[in-house]
């Protein structure tokens, strides 16, 4: 049986077009990294890039870099370069600050946008815990209450009353893929706003911002996206929204004329209305670069490599490890699938623990779930089928 998969491995690995996005990326060959979900891995050329924007950018051009590096356009214009991995038009993404942050900015501002007697925000029961702390707060802050509720069943509790809804796209502890065409489709028929929370999605699937009018979205760029550890978050505003726009925390950097220094705020036109403060230029440089692998890379080829990859392991985790140690909690359902795989598992954190010094690096979340992430593009077919073997091996 595993030579069985191995050969398939190998045959899949042969054919992924792909498979030489691999040599971009520093990786050990002894280790089968399936936590990109968490942290994405290093790009080869990132830090010869930084090695010249810290002693030449930094170190010699100093102040002259806001203007001659292009660091204070850089907000806007590492926003285009995600747009079209997410389906948004450029100049409606704008990087900076966490997604913590930005999903403040992205919830109060659509409440904001919704009539003033539309009282509930919808958000989804499982979401990562700090969308969840951010709404609790936004509806405070605007008076409005807080209905938690599975993806599934937000559709049937739309109303009158609901001024907008917070979903993730990929629900981090299962996998699972939520519907964002028909749940914005359902939230915008009930007259109410669509904010989504892509850190699981953006650079393993197409999300198709713009083709399904999503209202506003954000999203993180240090797990698929490779951007680096705390690199800045990402946010969206659909063009219609941009001019009403009325962001919770207007800093200088969208001010509409930043250096003139004037008590008054006054916002700037487009997504840029979503810069508070001075941005982060290592981090946000570094993602810039880091992007760079993206080139010519098409979404969808993504897509379909991360269903063959969760598919396969799928296969070799029920091929190998022994019946009843393990059960997969992802939906098998590839219209219900992110791009990673999670098995709940007795003793998961231990599993987890003793899998990692084996060389399979996942990660564990509480309370039994065994989650290893996909990255179509440095992880292959024979990187899953020795992941699912040394599971194996260990519950064996
Ligand atoms: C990773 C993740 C975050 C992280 O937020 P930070 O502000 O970057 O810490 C938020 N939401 C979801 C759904 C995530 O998966």
């Amino acid at each position: 049986m595993s030579e069985v998969l191995a050969k398939k491995a190998a045959a899949l690995d042969a054919a992924d077009e792909l498979a030489g996005h691999r040599d971009l990326f520093v990786l050990d060959d002894g280790v089968v990294y399936l936590d990109g979900n968490s942290l994405g891995a290093l790009p080869r050329h990132v830090p010869a890039r930084m090695q010249d924007v810290i002693a030449r950018e930094w170190g010699q051009l100093r102040i002259r870099s806001w203007e001659e590096s292009g660091w204070w356009t850089a907000p806007e214009r590492v926003g285009d370069r995600i747009a079209p991995l997410i389906g948004a038009p450029a100049g409606s993404v704008v990087v900076g600050d966490s997604t913590s942050v930005n999903v403040f900015k992205a919830l109060v501002g659509a409440v904001r946008l919704a009539a003033d007697d539309r009282d509930e925000i919808l958000v989804d029961d499982s979401t990562f815990p700090t969308d969840g702390y951010v709404a609790e707060s936004a509806a405070r802050m605007t008076g409005r209450r807080i209905r938690a509720l599975a993806p599934a069943d937000i559709p049937a509790a739309l109303g009158p009353r609901t001024a907008a809804v917070l979903v993730n796209h990929v629900d981090y502890r299962t996998g699972r893929l939520n519907d964002l065409p028909g749940i914005t489709a359902a939230v915008q028929a009930a007259g109410a706003l669509a904010v989504w929370d892509l850190c699981h999605s953006a650079g393993a699937l197409p999300v198709g911002l713009a083709a399904h009018r999503v209202d506003f979205a954000v999203g993180c760029t240090y797990k698929y996206l490779n951007g680096g550890p705390g690199s800045p978050a990402y946010l969206y505003v659909r063009d219609d929204h941009q001019p009403r726009f009325d962001t919770p925390l207007p800093g200088w950097n969208s001010h509409e004329d930043p250096f003139g220094m004037r008590p008054r705020y006054v916002p700037a036109e487009g997504a840029v209305r979503g810069r508070v403060g001075t941005p982060d230029i290592l981090s946000m440089l570094a993602l810039e670069s880091a992007l760079d692998v993206w080139d010519g890379v098409s979404v969808e080829a993504v897509r379909a490599k991360s269903l063959a990859l969760t598919d396969f392991f799928l296969e070799c985790v029920e091929a190998h490890v022994p019946a009843g140690r393990v059960a997969s909690v992802t939906p098998a359902a590839h219209a219900e699938r992110g791009s990673q795989v999670s098995l709940s598992c007795e003793g998961a954190g231990e599993v987890m623990r003793d899998l990692t010094a084996r060389g399979v690096v996942g990660d564990f979340r509480r309370p039994d779930v065994l989650r290893f992430g996909f990255t179509p593009l440095y992880v292959g077919f024979a990187d899953a089928e020795r992941a699912a073997r040394e599971l194996a091996a260990l519950l064996g």
